[in-house]
Parts: C-alpha cells; structure tokens; sequence
C-alpha cells in the first residue's frame, strides 16, 4: 500500500516506528496508563531526538500521522503534526503545526486537558486529507505535489516520479 512506500511515512531517522511508546507517554502522567490511554489514545511513537525541537521530547501517532505530543520536565503540549515530502536533495521532515498551550503535568487532569487540544488539533490536520482520485485512498497533504493524483499513483500509472 502506498502509504507504506519507504519514505512516505517517516522516514526510520525521524520516528521510531519499531516500537509502540505508548508507555512511555502515560508514565508521565499522575493518572494511571489505562485513564490516559483512554482520553488521548494510543500509538505512541517516539520521535528521533532533535528532529523538532530540542527542547521538548515529542511522539506521534496516526496512521497517516496526525498528532503530536511534546514533553518538557513539567508539562506537555499537543500539535497537529506536518510532513514535508521528500523531495530531491531535501529529506523528509517533521513540525509541529501550532503547538497548544502547555498542560502542567502535575495536574491529576492533566490528560482530559490534553485532550481537548489533541481533539483540535487532530481535527486540523484530519481537514487537510483528501481522498486521490486515481486509487481513493484518503491521503494527506504530503501524498500530493501540488495536485491530484497523489505521488503514488503518479509514479505507477504515468510513470512520474516526483521525489
Ligand atoms: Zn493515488
């Protein structure tokens, strides 16, 4: 399937997508994994160290990926994720569309807080999708280079490559 061509969903450099980190998510939460995982899901993956922001550790989740959470000591933000195709000479990359404002992780409700910006934000980016009109796969943004079809079906229906 076309979303998993390497390259296409983030490359191995940017998010570890070996792993499920969801555990790790949770653990910096007062509430138990079981309470967390319900209000902001789960699918955690862990992104590579400094591949968005130094300051913060970030994980994403969504198939195409949609959400990212972002970790300092005390308090985490959520943000819509974007992916910059590759194309030729310019890797892939990660960013945060409009991180949310910080939730203080001390707070026993730190998740239902964090969720409301999740629920925002993966709305955001849900609105960016749209669906190919070659094979109907719903696909976001960094499927297209500018227009229909997205790159896939360009590359094996009209012989295009465009990354
Ligand atoms: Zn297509």
């Amino acid at each position: 399937m076309w979303v998993d061509q390497p390259g296409y969903l983030s490359s191995p450099f940017l998010v570890d997508r070996s792993a499920d980190a969801s555990e790790q998510v949770t653990a910096r939460f007062a509430a138990g994994h079981h309470e967390v995982l319900a209000s902001i899901g789960g699918a955690w993956r862990r992104v590579a160290d400094g591949r968005v922001d130094a300051n913060r550790q970030w994980f994403v989740a969504g198939s195409p990926l949609q959400v990212a959470i972002g970790f300092s000591e005390s308090d985490v933000v959520a943000g819509a994720v974007q992916v910059s195709p590759p194309l030729l000479f310019h890797p892939e990359e990660l960013s945060i569309d409009r991180p949310s404002s910080a939730v203080p992780l001390s707070d026993a409700q730190a998740h239902i807080a964090l969720r409301r910006r999740l629920i925002a934000a993966q709305k955001r980016r849900r609105d960016t999708f749209q669906f190919c009109s070659i094979c109907r796969t719903y696909l976001p943004p960094e499927a297209y280079v500018g227009s229909q079809p997205c790159r896939g079906c360009n590359a094996q229906y009209f012989g295009l490559m465009i990354d």
